[in-house]
């Protein structure tokens, strides 16, 4: 099953917090293809992997090195096209967790994350008695310390497939021993960094296929479910001169 439907990064936290049953300080509404998807396969753990700068063009630009993620897809997921609610990675994630636009939430850098009174659905999911895993860098770890149950900081550093090797055996290590686990948050960056970098972007997107194909195996044992979704347009000099809508892909799957 597949099909396409624009919406935006705002609509992923309601629709979680609908299938959870938690509430949500927003206005956006939840997605009822996706409401209907989860109730009907009812996962055990729901696992939202964010991949930095994978936008729509990305994702159809490599879809041979993304495989993966394509094959998630045709074997009956879903497929949404998101407008992005911003061009920077810690806006655009305090988005993805809360519903709210980035002049509600004014979440800007990391700083911003830790003075933030606004509590994602990680916190909300963990107090409703849901347990909670993120798995992040550092600095963006350092506010749920003792909010969420499992939290796992990996530092930044230069080796960025070393970084993406670790957030996926974290990912991968909360599945397989922490079964009260509900829900997981994990955010891949190897592609933003390739694209900073100028670097070969099918690298980037092969490492991502690898990383998210064994992501999605654990996933699969603990009969889960996947949300993975891009934060914003990729920083690419040659996409500079275009002015068209920013999208994301957003895929749901059970693998
Ligand atoms: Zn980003």
């Amino acid at each position: 099953m597949s099909f396409m439907q624009s919406l935006s990064l705002l609509n992923i936290a309601p629709t979680l917090a609908e299938f959870f049953g938690i509430p949500l300080n927003t206005r956006v509404r939840p997605i009822e293809r996706i409401l209907k998807f989860m109730y009907a396969r009812n996962p055990q753990v729901v696992v939202l992997i964010v991949i930095d700068s994978l936008d729509f063009q990305v994702y159809l630009d490599f879809t041979d090195e993304l495989e993966v993620l394509h094959e998630l897809v045709k074997q009956d997921g879903l497929l949404f096209e998101c407008e992005t609610v911003s061009s920077h990675t810690t806006p655009a994630i305090a988005s993805i967790l809360t519903g709210l636009r980035p002049e509600s939430h004014k979440i800007r850098t990391s700083e911003d994350v830790g003075k933030s009174k606004i509590n994602s659905i990680l916190e909300i999911l963990d107090d409703a008695g849901k347990p909670t895993a993120a798995v992040l860098e550092t600095d963006g770890t350092k506010p749920l310390l003792g909010r969420v149950s499992y939290v796992f900081s990996v530092d930044d550093r230069e080796d960025i497939v070393e970084y993406d090797a670790l957030i996926k055996t974290h990912t991968i290590s909360v599945l397989n021993h922490q079964r009260e686990v509900r829900f997981v948050f994990s955010h891949l960056r190897a592609i933003d960094r390739f694209a900073h970098r100028n670097g070969d972007l099918r690298v980037a997107a092969k490492i991502t296929n690898e990383n998210m194909k064994a992501i999605a195996k654990a996933v699969g044992e603990r009969n889960g479910m996947m949300f993975i979704c891009g934060d914003h347009e990729a920083h690419l000099k040659e996409r500079e001169a275009s002015h068209g809508k920013m999208t994301v892909p957003l895929i749901v799957c059970c693998p």
